[in-house]
């Protein structure tokens, strides 16, 4: 087993700017969710040159790369999809340069998360230069859409392409860290109906943003009071969008409706945090509904789900952890820190849903997500191709 560490180790240091340039690849074709058609093309290309025994995309556009045919199945992901580069103002440098200087990958997409993918495309090429024997289908997973329904794409892979792993890793970044969970999120919408009259006897009517406003005051207070999760933290709510209508600007207001961005923590789920709304606006009429997201992907295929995105943890001890943090330790000859994301990724589904053991390793500082100036260190990308592909040998 140290000779395999130690020949992984040696080879992804050999592909240092194989990664690199791959990444810088990805990042030149802009790439925003239900608009990856090129980049996933891309991408396909790289892991056929990579070596990979199979290379698919399947009908919500996600790039499936095979390696091994056993019995044991490993799925790497990583979201293709980013978010738009926002004030041009604000960057230093070109968002879609994907230029290579100072030892860095620089631009949009390089942290969240081509960088994963870029690492992982090495990765299996590192694993077919090796002739990777063991009982074990590895699945190299470039997905869609995570950024506008994150989970959705896993949604389809687990139901519709019907591969259901047996671990998980997420790509998404982690300083080099191993995660092992979130909070849960979910939208919900609470719509307030009144009646509307001529705005200079408003006794007549009853007016829906008075019925709103009081149920905001309530959930500002309910934020003070959700659960608390040593690992995860506490649960939160706030309101995102407040908007009314009414038939004229000289009449009461009959329709008002509130947009609440909730996050989860350990132990609350959508009936528990439903159920707390509703306890609140009951009196006042408001409907509680969970939102649903359908888009149509760039195959052409139209897909969604419920806006809820489960919570989701697995303990410290449990083997998917144990073996990343063993794989870290012979490659790297120290501790790695187990933590958890702030923001939330695919594990939603691929843990929170399914229930499928899930860790995430990536390249890149979460704090530079979907902000300006993004960059990865190459260094981070060489680690984390080592680091695939050795956990693949140790699971
Ligand atoms: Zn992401």
């Amino acid at each position: 087993m140290k000779d395999i560490f130690k020949k992984v180790q040696e080879l992804s240091e050999k592909y240092r700017d194989y990664t690199a340039t791959n990444l810088s690849k990805l990042v030149q074709i802009k790439s925003l969710s239900m608009q990856e058609k090129e980049v996933q093309l891309e991408l396909k290309r790289q892991m056929e040159e990579a070596g990979f025994d199979e290379v698919i995309i399947d009908g919500l556009g996600n790039v499936i790369g095979r390696i091994g045919n056993g019995s044991k199945i490993l799925a790497i992901d990583g979201h293709i999809d980013t978010v738009d580069i926002g004030n041009m103002e604000n960057w230093s440098f070109d968002p879609l340069g994907g230029e290579i200087k100072d030892g860095y990958v620089h631009g949009r997409g390089t942290v969240d998360q081509e960088g994963g993918i870029a690492s992982f495309v090495t990765a299996g090429k590192i694993l077919k230069e090796m002739a990777f024997d063991r009982d074990m289908t590895v699945y190299f997973v470039g997905s869609v859409m995570e950024e506008d329904c994150d989970g959705l794409c896993w949604k389809y892979i687990v139901e519709e392409d019907k591969i259901k792993p047996d671990f998980v890793i997420s790509t998404e970044p982690t300083n080099l860290n191993i995660y092992r969970g979130h909070r849960g999120r979910m939208e919900i919408r609470v719509t307030f109906n009144g009646i509307s009259c001529h705005g200079s006897a408003p006794e007549r009517g009853d007016n829906a943003i008075y019925k709103a406003s009081r149920a905001a005051l309530e959930i500002e207070k309910l934020n003070e009071r959700l659960a608390f999760d040593p690992f995860l933290g506490k649960g939160s709510v706030t309101i995102s969008e407040f908007k009314s209508g009414s038939p004229s600007l000289c009449a009461v207001s009959d329709y008002a409706h509130l947009h609440l961005d909730r996050r989860l923590t350990w132990g609350e789920t959508k009936e528990s945090a439903v159920k707390e709304v509703e306890e609140l606006v009951t009196a006042l009429e408001g409907k509680v509904e969970v939102l649903y997201y359908e888009e149509v992907a760039y195959t052409g295929l139209k897909y969604g789900m419920e806006k809820y995105f489960p919570t989701w943890k697995i303990p410290e001890n449990h083997p998917a952890v144990q073996t990343g943090i063993q794989a870290y330790k012979n490659l790297f000859n120290e501790d790695p820190i187990v933590d958890k994301w702030t923001f939330s990724t695919n594990g939603v589904t691929i843990n929170g849903k399914y229930g499928i053991p899930t860790i995430g390793f990536g390249p890149g500082n979460e704090v530079l997500a979907h902000a300006p100036n993004e960059k990865v260190p190459v260094s981070d990308l060489v680690k984390a191709s080592a680091f695939y592909a050795g956990y693949a040998y140790l699971i």
